[in-house]
């Protein structure tokens, strides 16, 4: 089975499938950080704002990246949650992603 331009159906809607999966990333990670940046420091009360969600973010990504390299194949999460610091005093917590809300660091 072929389209009008004779690419095969498969194709199409491997490139479609693979958009749209695009598109729900990117809407998700811009509704996690605008989430993270609203929020409010647990121990000044400070607005986070954006370069901290996005730098809570980038450092999430790369303690991912490092736990993948210690165990390839891995497609668990080691840590569903983003350490967020707050630019204002400067405290870390954690931002979970799931519900959306920040806990203050216990250490
Ligand atoms: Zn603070």
């Amino acid at each position: 089975m072929t389209t009008l331009l004779g690419i095969p159906a498969w194709v199409v809607a491997l490139a479609v499938g693979g958009l749209a999966l695009l598109v729900v990333w990117l809407l998700v990670t811009r509704r996690q950080l605008g989430t993270l940046a609203a929020l409010a420091c647990p121990r000044c009360g400070a607005t986070y704002g954006r370069g901290a969600a996005v730098a809570a973010r980038q450092g999430h990504t790369a303690a991912v990246r490092s736990f993948r390299a210690w165990h390839p194949g891995s497609r668990v999460d080691p840590q569903g949650e983003w350490i967020v610091a707050c630019p204002a005093c400067a405290a870390t917590a954690r931002f979970n992603v799931a519900s959306g809300k920040v806990n203050g660091e216990s250490a």
